[in-house]
């Protein structure tokens, strides 16, 4: 067993969470302009495709996370990241044989960003090879494979943490305070608006051997789990129906747009709607007793722009996948809880979700849910 890595696992939540301001406060920008000579979550990509070099073009401004290896099928991108980012060819692998990853002591913890059926095995895999694991979302494209991937991954004692970066995105988190802090009384309904006009007919996200579905799968779970955060509970009955108006770009498995209805334990109700045919679909609403909230854009890479009953929300844009990368990594190297839940488990609920989004789908029923 590397020792720095021994080391490293053994670091206090304390030790981190002092380095670490809360991202819903006005410090944050002030994180980012101080020195630090703490642990650093050494990480690989694996995928190198649009967004996986978003993720690392950010990972550049992290204290706390730095990108330390390369996973790919495509030999030139790995030589343009070597040299963009200093990688060693020790750490350098593609897909046939990345579980030799268990032997480098440089990295620590392996980020999938590859198409959303790859993630099952691929997770499985890192779990075996002894590393943490962060996965791009949907974690997997359904429960049953979700659960796998969780057993494997405390199999093997590994964290499993999802890529949700709007739980770390400050105005997202000012409203949850809000709303926890009975600042908008009883909440009683949400909207979640969710989608964009998807292009080339011949890309992995229409293709469902490796998309698992369609819009939801891609961008509907962003209203599947804003609805939970922003609501504060979990839905216990869900409807949907799905319109298709181009069957052949959208095939059979491959959801085009998918409006669906949750209700909440508390009385609260949400309607949302994923697609992959409207532009510039990216809201979210809160309504409550004493007032409401609005992010519009909701999810997008930001700034994220909003309002409550009271007012402009102001919080301070900080790119996304750079807090998101230095509070994984104060909660794999220092057991730091985040506001909003990001590991496997959560994850695994939105899949659940999924799963009974497209039985209601399929049965024109109400479907109920136990989360
Ligand atoms: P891209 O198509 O841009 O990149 C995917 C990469 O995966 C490819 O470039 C390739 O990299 C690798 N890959 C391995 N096997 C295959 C295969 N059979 N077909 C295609 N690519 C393959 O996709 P994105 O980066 O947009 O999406 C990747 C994941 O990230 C998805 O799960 C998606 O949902 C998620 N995502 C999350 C976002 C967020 O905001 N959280 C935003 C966008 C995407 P290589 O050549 O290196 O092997």
């Amino acid at each position: 067993m590397n020792s720095r890595r021994d080391f490293l696992q053994k670091i206090t939540a304390a030790a981190i969470a002092f380095h670490l301001p809360s991202y819903g406060s006005a410090s944050v920008g002030e994180f980012y302009k101080t020195s630090y000579d703490g642990p650093v979550l050494r990480v690989a990509i694996m995928g190198l495709g649009s967004y996986g070099t978003r993720v690392a073009e950010a990972m550049q401004a992290c204290k706390m996370a730095k990108l330390t290896g390369v996973i790919s099928g495509t030999p030139s991108k790995i030589k343009d990241w070597q040299s963009k980012y200093n990688i060693p060819d020790a750490n350098c692998y593609d897909y046939t044989n990345f579980d030799k990853i268990k032997d480098n002591p440089d990295i620590d913890a392996v980020y999938v960003i590859t198409p959303n059926a790859l993630h099952h095995d691929q997770v499985i895999r890192v779990a075996k090879a002894g590393k943490h694991v962060i996965c791009e979302k949907p974690m997997a494209i359904n429960a049953r494979e979700g659960q796998e991937m969780i057993d494997a991954c405390n199999k093997a004692k590994v964290k499993l943490l999802v890529g949700y970066r709007m739980h770390f995105e400050p105005k997202t988190l000012e409203i949850i305070r809000m709303r926890k802090e009975g600042e908008m009384g009883k909440v009683l309904f949400f909207q979640g608006l969710c989608g964009f006009r998807i292009g080339d007919p011949t890309q992995w996200r229409l293709n469902k051997q490796l998309a698992g579905g369609g819009s939801m799968m891609d961008i509907g779970i962003y209203a599947i789990n804003g609805s939970r955060y922003m609501v504060g509970e979990e839905p216990i009955w869900v409807t949907a129906q799905e319109t298709k108006t181009n069957p052949e770009k959208f095939k059979e498995g491959v959801d085009e747009t998918i409006q669906f209805q949750f209700g909440f334990p508390g009385g609260a109700v949400a309607s949302c709607l994923s697609t992959y045919n409207m532009s510039n679909l990216d809201r979210f609403f809160l309504d409550a007793e004493k007032g409401f909230a609005e992010l519009l854009p909701s999810t997008g890479y930001g700034p994220i722009r909003g309002k409550t009953h009271k007012g402009e929300l102001t919080q301070p844009h900080i790119t996304h996948q750079t807090v998101q990368m230095e509070e994984m990594s104060g909660i794999i190297l220092g057991g730091k809880q985040p506001i909003v839940p990001v590991d496997g488990e959560e994850a695994l609920k939105d899949l659940k979700i999924i799963d009974a989004i497209y039985l209601a789908v399929k049965t024109g029923k109400k479907v109920d849910l136990k989360l």
